[in-house]
């Protein structure tokens, strides 16, 4: 409550709901064990929640009901953010006293009982962020985990295999299942956006193609879907071609992390395949193809000031990312960090004026360049027309996308001493 208050002295300008945002996604949410029953009644797809990181079975995320504004939910019991049912049916996050707004849940999705005509569960194959977007894994692995140089923050990697070995599934999905499954998911929700993130392979040309395969059969299947975001390495230019005349609308090419030194060490298996300097030039190739505004660079904002010999101190990893967000923005690139929830040290871990800084800084970078326009922002205080590179509510592990959402924004609070 202290710490909150801080935090809204010392970023006056930001809006409340990021500021919450910000500061329940470093330190987690307490859930009570009573109130488990809604997990049966919601979407229930976090990546905290499906990688076995926590027992408690919680909703994935919540939406502050004047606004909109999504959060991931990662059960901490040691945090001060707590999910309470006032009345009800009628949810409040509260800290210590104090009732933040009125919040809901997304609802479990119908398909969740439904199985494809191999007879494997729909949600075996989709993962539903929000309710809007379909998230499917055209590779169920990632080659850099077995081959030792996987990113050194990674966690998905072991919950792919696991969840892989769980369900039986093989490495490579059978694409039209898996296109299959998409169509009945969409006869249960509006699907306006479809994601592709899969594992990293060292045959780049093999990952191109796998996704390519998989979006084919998905947009054969399940018919045209407005946005289509891959996610993937930094491929070469005629295989971002081929996977926008395939439908692709978005790319995301993932450094993970910016510093130059210690980028290789970070993540060595895309700096065996791709390389930093070949990755920056790739993803300015993707602007061409793609456009502004529909090319993105994600990292784990944090992790290059873990407490790790030779990493960086924290205000020097702040520095490095605020070059990094200038030099991309300048060639047209957005980019986005994810809150990086240490699995490890925790008490070391960048604190949540660190990442109001970063999202401030990242802010002002877009704003500077003027691509906010690009990310179908025509003025601030709107949701975005389309979901694309600043959909709000599947990418609940950040909060950049909520600036230009929430800054002059006229919100009826639910907050309440
Ligand atoms: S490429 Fe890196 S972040 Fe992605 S799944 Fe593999 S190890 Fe994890």
């Amino acid at each position: 409550m202290e710490y909150l208050d801080y935090l809204r002295t010392r970023f006056p300008e930001t809006p409340e709901h990021i500021i919450i945002k910000a500061d329940a996604l470093r330190r987690g949410i307490a859930f009570d064990l009573q109130l488990e029953d809604l997990a049966m009644r919601s979407c229930t797809t976090g990546l905290a929640t499906r990688d076995g990181r926590q027992e408690v079975s919680a909703p994935s995320q919540f939406h502050f009901c004047s606004d909109d504004t999504t959060v991931d939910i990662i059960v901490d019991e040691d945090s001060p953010y707590r999910i309470i049912e006032k009345e009800p049916e009628d949810y409040r996050l509260q800290i210590g006293s104090l009732d933040l707004g009125k919040i809901y849940f997304t609802s479990r999705p119908g398909y969740y009982d439904r199985t494809t005509s191999e007879g494997r569960p729909v949600q075996d194959y989709v993962v539903q962020r929000g309710p809007s977007c379909l998230l499917v894994t055209p590779v169920n692995i990632c080659a850099y985990f077995r081959g030792g140089d996987a990113c050194r923050f990674c966690a998905l990697s072991v919950h792919m295999d696991h969840e892989r070995e769980s369900k039986k599934l093989p490495m490579i999905p059978d694409y039209a299942v898996l296109g299959e499954a998409v169509a009945i998911a969409r006869e249960y929700m509006d699907i306006k956006e479809i994601k592709l993130n899969g594992g990293s392979l060292y045959n780049l040309k093999k990952e191109a193609q796998c996704i390519e395969q998989c979006l084919t059969h998905i947009l054969s299947a399940a018919g045209p879907i407005e946005e289509a975001t891959v996610f993937s390495q930094a491929l070469e230019e005629d295989q971002q071609k081929r996977l926008k005349d395939a439908g692709a609308t978005n790319v995301f090419f993932d450094m993970e992390a910016w510093n130059e030194r210690l980028w290789d060490q970070i993540v060595p298996g895309k700096a065996k395949t791709v390389g930093r300097a070949e990755w920056l030039r790739r993803l300015e190739k993707a602007v061409g193809v793609f456009g502004p505004g529909h090319v993105a660079c994600n990292f784990v904002a944090g992790f290059e000031s873990a407490p790790i010999s030779g990493f960086l101190t924290q205000q020097e990893s702040l520095r490095s990312y605020l070059d990094g967000f200038e030099y991309l923005t300048e060639r047209g690139v957005i980019p986005s960090f994810t809150v990086w929830y240490p699995l490890f040290d925790k008490p070391s871990a960048p604190k949540t004026e660190y990442y109001l800084e970063l999202g401030e800084g990242l802010h002002q970078a877009i704003l500077q360049q003027g691509l906010y326009r690009d990310l179908g922002f025509s003025k601030f205080g709107m949701d975005p027309p389309t979901l694309g590179l600043y959909c709000y509510f599947c990418r609940s592990v950040q909060f950049a996308q909520d600036y230009p959402r929430l800054i002059n924004r006229k919100i009826a609070s639910t907050a309440t001493a």
